[in-house]
């Protein structure tokens, strides 16, 4: 499967589309995306913000520090992650995508944070913490993102 890439929410009102191959594709184990998520574990696909287009009026997003969450204010879903530290990138939550099964992640981030009972026995490098260097160093779990 080739771009275009495209996705959405669980009700419709949020659509995106990605026209060029992602970059980042990864598990992200820490207690922000979990809360954020609901779920045990997350995945993001990331992109290049210039390289998508994201619509919906449903679209709210919360904000923590640099770190910036996108929803469905309609159904709820989780649909994007974005870090004023990673100008330009944009991730998606990969459950969004439309063809989950294409984006097969390459590494374990925030395993530090990796639930003891949560076993996912894959040969994927795993990272303590963030996958995607942050300028500042840091990518601890309050701005955590993708790999995260
Ligand atoms: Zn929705
Ligand atoms: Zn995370």
């Amino acid at each position: 499967m080739t771009a275009p890439h495209t996705g959405g929410c669980r009700c419709g009102a949020v659509r995106f589309e990605a026209t060029a191959e992602p970059h980042h594709i990864s598990y992200c184990h820490c207690g922000d995306c979990r809360r954020a998520s609901g779920a045990p574990v997350s995945a993001f696909v990331g992109f290049m913000a210039d390289e998508i287009a994201l619509n919906g009026k449903s679209l709210k997003s919360y904000r923590n520090g640099p770190v910036e969450r996108s929803f469905c204010g309609i159904c709820g879903t989780p649909v994007a992650y974005t870090d004023k530290r990673l100008d330009g990138h944009i991730y998606f939550t990969l459950g969004a995508m439309d063809m989950p099964a294409y984006f097969r992640p390459t590494v374990h981030a925030h395993v530090r944070e990796q639930l003891p009972f949560l076993h996912m026995p894959d040969a994927l490098p795993r990272e303590l913490k963030t996958s995607v260097p942050r300028p500042d160093g840091q990518g601890h779990s309050l701005s955590c993102g993708p790999g995260a």
